[in-house]
């Protein structure tokens, strides 16, 4: 693989541990794209997925497979941080995090406001993309946590 007039590609470390490249923007998706030249031909890869390749000696991603971000952060390219996952594992594990992620956030917007006046579940639920009676059923369990 020769790519001669392709720019270095330079990474950042996060405290996350994260891989972030400081030399190349990400495509609207969060992704880092990255152009070589093969034999002649160029080939768009994401660089993510490269990155897991070459550190697992692989020519191809394998069939049925994806790249995981086990550190869910998409523009990451640490090789520790990714892992190949079954396509129909990746789906559920990706609406898994976002669903965390969205617990998270409801989760500090409660505590946030929740001595000054009540935060409903229908503002939660709204807010945050989920229906109302998932929001009621975080309130419920952030109460009785605090109960304890
Ligand atoms: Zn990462």
């Amino acid at each position: 693989m020769s790519h001669p007039q392709a720019r270095p590609m330079r990474f950042v470390e996060m405290d996350s541990g994260c891989f972030y490249s400081i030399s190349h923007k990400t495509n609207q998706d969060d992704y880092l794209y990255k152009t070589w030249t093969v034999d002649g031909e160029k080939v768009r890869e994401a660089f993510h997925r490269f990155t897991l390749r070459a550190h697992n000696d692989l020519d191809a991603i394998p069939d049925g497979y994806e790249v995981d971000h086990i550190c869910g952060n998409r523009p990451c390219c640490n090789p520790k941080h990714l892992r190949l996952i079954e396509r129909s594992d990746h789906k559920r594990v990706t609406n898994m995090m976002r669903y965390a992620d969205r617990h998270e956030r409801a989760r500090l917007h409660w505590e946030t406001h929740r001595h000054s006046r009540r935060v409903t579940g229908e503002e939660l639920g709204g807010l945050f993309g989920v229906d109302q009676s998932c929001a009621c059923r975080w309130i419920r369990a952030w109460k009785a946590e605090e109960a304890v």
